[in-house]
């Protein structure tokens, strides 16, 4: 699922939202990254843009026991 800028899946246990890429970046166009030349190594290196770079929040989705801790009155 996908809310303009913002990636909502479910990935193994959890939930993750993840901020993609600005599609008004002036540096990588709404692309997310780029394959930077390199001198050394033949293969082109993918580069992560800054805007691409968001925040990412993961949402456990197990659940805490309600016997995980005691109902007893503590005196
Ligand atoms: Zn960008």
């Amino acid at each position: 699922m996908r809310i303009r800028r913002w990636f909502i899946y479910r990935a193994h246990r959890e939930i993750r939202i993840e901020r993609g890429a600005d599609p008004n970046c002036r540096y990588c166009e709404g692309v997310g990254g780029w394959f930077g030349a390199h001198d050394v190594y033949p293969e082109p290196d993918l580069e992560v843009c800054p805007c691409n770079d968001g925040p990412r929040v993961r949402i456990p989705l197990w659940r805490r026991s309600p016997a995980s801790y005691s109902t007893e009155p503590p005196f």
